[in-house]
Order: C-alpha cells, then sequence, then structure tokens
C-alpha cells in the first residue's frame, strides 16, 4: 500500500497554540474590513459616543479605532486578548436575551494572532492609560483620555497565505468603510470619522439624542447613504405580533447591479439572512427589471428570545426562531410600498379639479374600460370596500382625501355637463399636450413636463387588472362574434387540450376545430383591443413551458404578463388628448405603475428647473 510509508513518517500531536489562534483567526478576520467591523463593535459595547477610524493603505498597513467608551482597567488588559476572554458574558442564561453586538470573545485574540496589535486604554476612574503591545507583552503608561485606541498594523504579516488574497488597497479601503456605513447607519446617536492617509473622508455628526428616533435614523440616511437615496426611496413601516420594521427601500429604478446597498439590522445588529433577503426579493419581484438589486435599509426590532444572533463566528448570521413571520413581516412591509402608485405623492391635493376621469374614459371605447378594476373607482361605489391597505399610509393623500377628491370630480362633471380643459396643476401626472412619435404622452404639471411610455404604462395597467381578477378567480370574458381560427402546431394543440381547465381561469376558450386547427371563442375582456390569434398562441407556448400544475402556480404571474402586452395600446396608435389624459388618470390610481412590467420605469418628471438648465436660463 502506498500509504504506509506516510503512517511512518507522521505522529499525531497537538498544534501549537499560535497555530491554533492563526487558524481560527481565520474563521473571524477575512481582510481589513473585518477587523473594522470587530474593533466597531467593541467600540460600540462600550458605550462610545465618538468613535475615531484610522486607515493606511486601505487598512492593510494600519487600523487604528478610537474611543470614548468606558475604557478596559489595567488588570485585564492581558485578559481582553485571551481566546474566549469577554466581558459581555457570564452564563448560559444570558446568552438568550444578549443586547450587545456579539460576545464570543475571541475578535481581539484572532486579530492579535495575524497581526501587530496594540491596546490602549483608559476608564474614566483610572488616572492614566495604559497600553499593551500584543506580541510582546509589554505594558507602559500613555497619555489619553478616558477610552480605548486598538491599533492593529501589518495585517496577515505572519500569514503570507492569506495576504495574497487581498485586493488593491482602494478596494480593501472601499470594504473599510463600507463596514463603518453599517454600524453607523443604525447608531445615530454616535459620531463617525474615517481617515485615510491622514485625510478626513467621512464625517458623519452625532444625532441629537432627544430627537425622534426615526427622525435621527432618516438623518443618520441622510449623511452615510446620501440625499440621493433618501430621494429615490420610500419609508417603510409595519407591526405584527411579536415583531416591528421600520426603515427606507429603494425605487425599483434605484435597483443596482450588484447587492451592496442592502442593510438589515434586528434589534440594532447588522446581519446577513436569507430569510430577509428572500422575502426583499419576493417584494421587488413585480417591479424590478432582470437580475437588478433592490437597495433598502430595514430595522427589525423583536424580542430577544425569538432570536439566536450567536450561530455563526463572525456574528453576522442569525436564526429566527419563527422565521416564517418575520419572511411574511418583511415581504408585506415593503410590498405595501412599493404598490402605491408614486405620482401621487408629487404633489398635494389638487385645488380645484376640473375635469373629470368619467369624462374622459368615456371617450375610451377601444380602452379596456373595466372602470370597477381601478381601487378609487370602486372605492367611490363602494366606501366601505376600501380595501387596498396600501393606500392608507405613507402618501401625499389619504384615502379619503382621495375620495373626496373624486366625488368633487363627478359632482362637477354632471353639474356643469362641460368638460373645460383640465389645469395643468390638477393631478399629479398632468394635462396632456400631445403624443410623441406615437411613443410617448407629453403632459404639464405643477413641476415641468411630464413623460410617459405609454406601451409600458398601459401594460401594467392591463397586468393589475388582470392580477385582480385572477385572485377572485374570475377574469371577465368576452365572447367573439366570430371564432377566430389559425393553424395550429403539434405543440399548441397539445396545449389547448392539456391546459384547457386554466385557459378557462385565464378568461380564453380556444377549442379544437381539426387536428391541425385551434379556434378562440372568447378572450379577457381586458384585452379586447388586440389580435385574439397572436394571444393564444403566446398564452399556448407559455404553457407547454410549464406543464405540471405546481409550475402553473409559479408561471401565473408571467402568463397574466404575456396577456397584458397584448392588450396594451401599440406604439404608433394615435391617441386623442382624452384617451391619454383617462391613461394618466389611470396610472395615478392603479398599484405599481409606475414601473412596467419588466420593472421599467413607466414615467419621468422634468421639473421646469431641469428644462431651465438646459438652456442655461438664469445662469
Ligand atoms: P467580545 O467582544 O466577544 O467580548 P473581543 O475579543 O472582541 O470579544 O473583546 C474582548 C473584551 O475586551 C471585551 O469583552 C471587552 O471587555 C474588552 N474590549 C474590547 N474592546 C473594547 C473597547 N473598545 N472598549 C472597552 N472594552 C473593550
Ligand atoms: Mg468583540
Amino acid at each position: 500500500m502506498t500509504s504506509t510509508h506516510l503512517q511512518a513518517q507522521r505522529s499525531i500531536r497537538q498544534l501549537p497554540d499560535t497555530l491554533i489562534s492563526q487558524i481560527a483567526a481565520g474563521e473571524v478576520i477575512e481582510r481589513p474590513a473585518s477587523v473594522v467591523r470587530e474593533l466597531l463593535d467593541n467600540a460600540l459595547d462600550a458605550g462610545a459616543t465618538r468613535i475615531k477610524l484610522h486607515l493606511r493603505a486601505g487598512g492593510v498597513r494600519q487600523i487604528l479605532v478610537q474611543d470614548d467608551g468606558q475604557g478596559i482597567a489595567m488588570a485585564d488588559l492581558p485578559m481582553a486578548l485571551q481566546r474566549h476572554a469577554t466581558s459581555k458574558i457570564a452564563s448560559l442564561e444570558e446568552l438568550e436575551s444578549v443586547a450587545t453586538m456579539g460576545f464570543r470573545g475571541e475578535a481581539l485574540a484572532a486579530i492579535n494572532a495575524i497581526s501587530e496589535l496594540t491596546l490602549c486604554s483608559r476608564p474614566a476612574q483610572q488616572d492614566q492609560a495604559w497600553s499593551l503591545q500584543g506580541q510582546s507583552g509589554e505594558i507602559k503608561p500613555e497619555a489619553r483620555p478616558p477610552g480605548t485606541s486598538i491599533e492593529v498594523r501589518e495585517l496577515f504579516f505572519s500569514v503570507p497565505a492569506r495576504r495574497k488574497f487581498l485586493k488593491t488597497d482602494a478596494t480593501e479601503l472601499a470594504h473599510c468603510v463600507e463596514a463603518a456605513r453599517r454600524h453607523a447607519l443604525v447608531r445615530p446617536e454616535v459620531a463617525f470619522e474615517i481617515w485615510h492617509e491622514g485625510k478626513l473622508m467621512h464625517q458623519w455628526h452625532a444625532q441629537d439624542k432627544q430627537e425622534d428616533r426615526n427622525a435621527a435614523l432618516d438623518q443618520r440616511m441622510t449623511h452615510v447613504l446620501g440625499q440621493e437615496f433618501m430621494a429615490q426611496s420610500l419609508p417603510v413601516e409595519l407591526e405584527l405580533e411579536h415583531a416591528r420594521i421600520s426603515g427606507r427601500i429603494g425605487l425599483p429604478s434605484a435597483a443596482r447591479a450588484r447587492a451592496d446597498r442592502q442593510f438589515s439590522y434586528v434589534n440594532g445588529r447588522l446581519v446577513r439572512d436569507k430569510v430577509i433577503q428572500h422575502a426583499a426579493r419576493s417584494a421587488y419581484q413585480d417591479v424590478l427589471h432582470g437580475h437588478r438589486q433592490p437597495v433598502y435599509v430595514l430595522f427589525i426590532e423583536l424580542d430577544p428570545r425569538r432570536v439566536d444572533v450567536n450561530v455563526h463566528p463572525s456574528k453576522i448570521e442569525v436564526r429566527f426562531r419563527d422565521s416564517r413571520q418575520i419572511h411574511q413581516l418583511v415581504q408585506r412591509a415593503l410590498e405595501d410600498a412599493l404598490s402605491a402608485p408614486r405620482s401621487v405623492s408629487l404633489q398635494a391635493m389638487p385645488s380645484e379639479p376640473q375635469n373629470s376621469g368619467k369624462n374622459a374614459s368615456a371617450s375610451l371605447a377601444a380602452w379596456p374600460s373595466d372602470q370597477e378594476q381601478l381601487p378609487l373607482a370602486s372605492a367611490l361605489r363602494h366606501p366601505e370596500h376600501q380595501t387596498s391597505s396600501s393606500w392608507r399610509r405613507g402618501h401625499a393623500l389619504t384615502a379619503s382625501e382621495r375620495l373626496k377628491l373624486w366625488g368633487q370630480l363627478h359632482e362637477d362633471a354632471t353639474e356643469s355637463g362641460a368638460s373645460p380643459a383640465v389645469q395643468a396643476s390638477d393631478w399629479p401626472l398632468g394635462r396632456a399636450l400631445a403624443q410623441l412619435k406615437g411613443i410617448y404622452i407629453l403632459a404639464e404639471n405643477q413641476n415641468g413636463l411630464i413623460i410617459v411610455d405609454m406601451h409600458a404604462a398601459h401594460e401594467r395597467i392591463v397586468y393589475e387588472r388582470l392580477k385582480k381578477q385572477w385572485e377572485r378567480a374570475h377574469i371577465v370574458r368576452q365572447p367573439l362574434l366570430i371564432p377566430v381560427t389559425f393553424a395550429a402546431t403539434p405543440e399548441e394543440l397539445d396545449a389547448a387540450q392539456t391546459h384547457e381547465d386554466t385557459l378557462d381561469k385565464l378568461g380564453l376558450d380556444i377549442s379544437v376545430l381539426s387536428e391541425k386547427t385551434l379556434a378562440v371563442r372568447a378572450r379577457p375582456a381586458a384585452l379586447a383591443d388586440g389580435d385574439a390569434t397572436e394571444l393564444a398562441r403566446d398564452v399556448l407556448a407559455d404553457l407547454a413551458r410549464h406543464d405540471a400544475s405546481n409550475a402553473m402556480q409559479r408561471a401565473q404571474d408571467q402568463l397574466l404578463a404575456t396577456m397584458a402586452c397584448h392588450g396594451s395600446v401599440r406604439a404608433n396608435r394615435q391617441l386623442t388628448l382624452d384617451e391619454m389624459n383617462a391613461l394618466l388618470r389611470q396610472m395615478e390610481v392603479t398599484e405599481r405603475s409606475d414601473q412596467c412590467n419588466h420593472g421599467r420605469p413607466t414615467w419621468r418628471q422634468f421639473s421646469l428647473k431641469d428644462l431651465d438648465g438646459f438652456f442655461w436660463r438664469g445662469q
């Protein structure tokens, strides 16, 4: 046997201590940013109110964190660098409810094993600071105000294999800053400074403790993520039985190629969690383009006993006792925030609404005029059945304001009988002015110019209408006076027969006329505008792709989207101004109407300021 000489040469031995520490360190410390995260964790746990982070060469040469926290007594300094030494828990019971950033007691020991670490600290009651050199164990007096400084030099100097894995200084620096961002976002009452090579890169001032927590968090988000993030995001807030979520989520149009702006916190601690990520993705599923990644900052609060925060060495993963509940909380909160059309919050309530949505839509013979599907119209008819929860929160207009507004409109229209021109200021998406190249609607509102991609917008309206009908298991169908027949492929014939029930549910009646011919006898009323043969063919193709009944469930949105595409207004169709206005009004009351079914935006605002900018006006 070939392995005998191996056995002869090697006996089992205990690993040397330094090697054990270095191996363990690999689990906790991957790169400079991991050190930053651990040191910031400790500073925050020590109750710091000001934290300074100094970096050199992206953190590889030097990471220095200075805080004004409670400090470490001189006698305890050596203990702080021991493995499994922590001041944060003493017993197993405490493990359950601990509220610190993490307490595995191995960070400093790990960092010390792979760098030149110096720990310098002074508790307020100690009249001087002492520093401990990690490698030599040398202790000497220093001068510094109360608090702690930890300096880490030459990271991975003793582990060249790891050092090789580091990226450029610029990349490592970016990760370090990101780590600081993650801490800073959730601790607005703490001031942060980040220095690189002696230059101040970021300064985030402490937010007043007296201030309302949400306001303080908003302020901090503005500083850390920028004004742009605030402008491009929506607030979320929801409380279920044992948990509460708040924060802000990016508009679909602000999504990014990478998942690098997703911050989630559980009880103030940053986590990366599959349940939360999945719930967020599901909430965006219907409004996001392709593989784009949403941005969000989510704060989840729950009873500490319902989450285990200590399952992972880097303390970033958690385990929820009831992950289904967390999933539901996150998904619902995000869906609610995303579904309301944003155009409505562009402006305050119109002062003098004059024209009537009813009037405009009356001339829309060719448009799906299934008014009952519009949330507002149905609310008007049955105010007690106002169901769409998203209308109730976070918008310029409350449900009752909208109801009043629509009431006025209808009265105006019936009293005067006339329909004077819509005022530009009346509606969030404004008054239609013209159609451009058969593709865009140009409209004027109080802020300036609105451009609408009419096909994309209408597709979303039809899609949402179909989804609502589908949920009620009743897609309104319209029989064709003369059935449309077409020569079908064997696959199409097969799909038509196998999926008769599904087709029926979809509002389609497709029957086999002969071995080679299918006939469409009815189609959804919402799609009365399109080509019945093309619609049938596309739906059959979709069905042929997903034959199992359970795949059917998953393909449902896809099917409805395919159908919506057929019902919506084609490019190059000339619309009257009334038709354009009606489309704008429908957009204002249709959920998710700010994105088309593929996640692209359906409208854009160009403010007068933007336009003035184009022409260098007032410069
Ligand atoms: P853990 O944070 O899991 O307790 P660490 O190795 O990160 O383990 O730190 C060990 C101990 O050192 C902490 O429990 C704490 O008592 C002390 N310590 C570390 N950093 C600081 C700091 N910045 N201020 C005060 N004490 C600190
Ligand atoms: Mg720690």
